[in-house]
C-alpha cells in the first residue's frame, strides 16, 4: 500500500493513529510548517488498505492507494 500523507494539511489529531485497527500509523517526532506533529507509517507491511484512516482524516490529509 502507498500511505500519502499531506503534511500541510495534517493538524496532528492522531485520529488516524488512533483508530488504524492493524497500528500502522504513529505519531512521530517531524513537525509540519504549522507546528504540527505528523503520523507516520511504523508497520506499513501491516496495511490492509481499508481506507479508514483516510476516510476519518478530518482534514483529508491521507490518501491511500494500492501499489501496482
Ligand atoms: S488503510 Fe487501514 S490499515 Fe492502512 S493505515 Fe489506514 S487505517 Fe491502517
Ligand atoms: S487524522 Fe489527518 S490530521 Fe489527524 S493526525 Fe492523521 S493525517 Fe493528521
Amino acid at each position: 500500500m502507498i500511505i500519502d500523507i499531506d503534511e500541510n494539511l495534517c493538524k496532528g489529531c492522531e485520529i488516524c493513529s488512533d483508530f488504524c485497527p492493524k497500528g500502522v500509523l504513529a505519531a512521530s517526532n517531524v513537525i509540519n510548517s504549522r507546528g504540527y506533529h505528523l503520523p507516520k507509517a511504523v508497520k506499513r507491511e501491516k496495511c490492509t488498505g481499508c481506507k479508514l484512516c483516510e476516510l476519518l482524516c478530518p482534514e483529508l490529509a491521507i490518501l491511500i492507494t494500492k501499489k501496482t
